[in-house]
């Protein structure tokens, strides 16, 4: 499709829901979209210069597919609530070390500080040489340092990350009940947050999510599975032990993009 000014591509960048999201799996060149008989937008590969065997996709089709991966994501209601339940229990937990680390290092500190005091007066009244003095003064002078660094550290630790996961994980419910609701491009919005360079190939989606999606949509898939054969409380510790290691480690927003936007 050739564009021939600035104004039709602006326009045909806000109605083509997908273009963008979509690389060719035979190829790997972007899937383009087209507009036919006016009404029906299809998408195809411009790869190996118009001969890749990659057919023409409706976007219909497309959208459908991005559904299910959406539906990947969504935890079961009565699961969430179970998950919620156990990483706030964890939280309490890390933050009760947390505050005992603090107090911890604040007493080594001022203990140094009390040494500090009493060898500076040991030298004043001439029981000690100044060498002595100069070496032990530095060098518990360091240990404060390192002291005040790790407490620093510390005071920095973001303790909002279970609420921003819980978050995630209440929009990655609602993400598909989002998605069927949507126009087209409110789905490119929600996919684009969940998704980046998925693949299209012999007319099938491989979506490639976005971290920490693609956790999720692991975990979510074993749940389901070990669900279909045993119960949902035996499959809830499948999903759990994952999610609890992703909620501090994994759960780095990119600083541009904001689960505000969506919750
Ligand atoms: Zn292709």
């Amino acid at each position: 499709m050739v564009d021939k000014g600035a104004r039709r591509t602006r326009h045909q960048k806000h109605h083509w829901a997908f273009q963008g999201l979509l690389s060719c799996g035979h190829c790997g060149y972007t899937l383009v979209a087209e507009l036919k008989k006016e009404q029906y937008v299809y998408y195809h590969c411009t790869g190996n210069r118009g001969k890749c065997p990659e057919k023409y996709a409706r976007e219909a089709d497309i959208a459908e597919q991005f559904g299910s991966a959406i539906k990947a994501i969504q935890l079961d209601g009565e699961v969430l609530g179970w998950i919620k339940a156990a990483l706030k229990g964890s939280h309490e937990v890390q933050e009760r070390q947390h505050r005992e680390a603090l107090a911890s290092f604040h007493e080594q500190y001022d203990n140094l500080q009390k040494r500090l005091d009493a060898i500076y007066l040991d030298k004043l009244a001439g029981k000690i040489t100044r060498e002595f003095y100069e070496q032990r003064s530095n060098q518990w002078r360091r240990e404060q340092q390192d002291i005040l660094r790790k407490i620093e550290k510390h005071q920095d630790a973001n303790w909002a990350y279970v609420d921003e996961g819980i978050r995630l994980l209440e929009l990655a419910q609602r993400a598909a009940i989002l998605y069927e609701k949507q126009d087209m491009l409110e789905k490119r919005r929600l996919l684009n947050f969940v998704c980046s360079n998925s693949i299209w190939k012999d007319g099938k989606l491989i979506p490639n999510y976005r971290k920490p999606f693609d956790l999720l949509a692991v975990t979510n898939t074993e749940y389901q599975k070990q669900k279909a054969i045993s119960s949902s409380e035996t499959a809830f510790l499948i999903l759990l032990a994952p999610l609890r290691a992703l909620i501090p480690e994994r759960l780095a927003y990119p600083s541009n993009r904001s689960i505000h936007d969506y919750c």
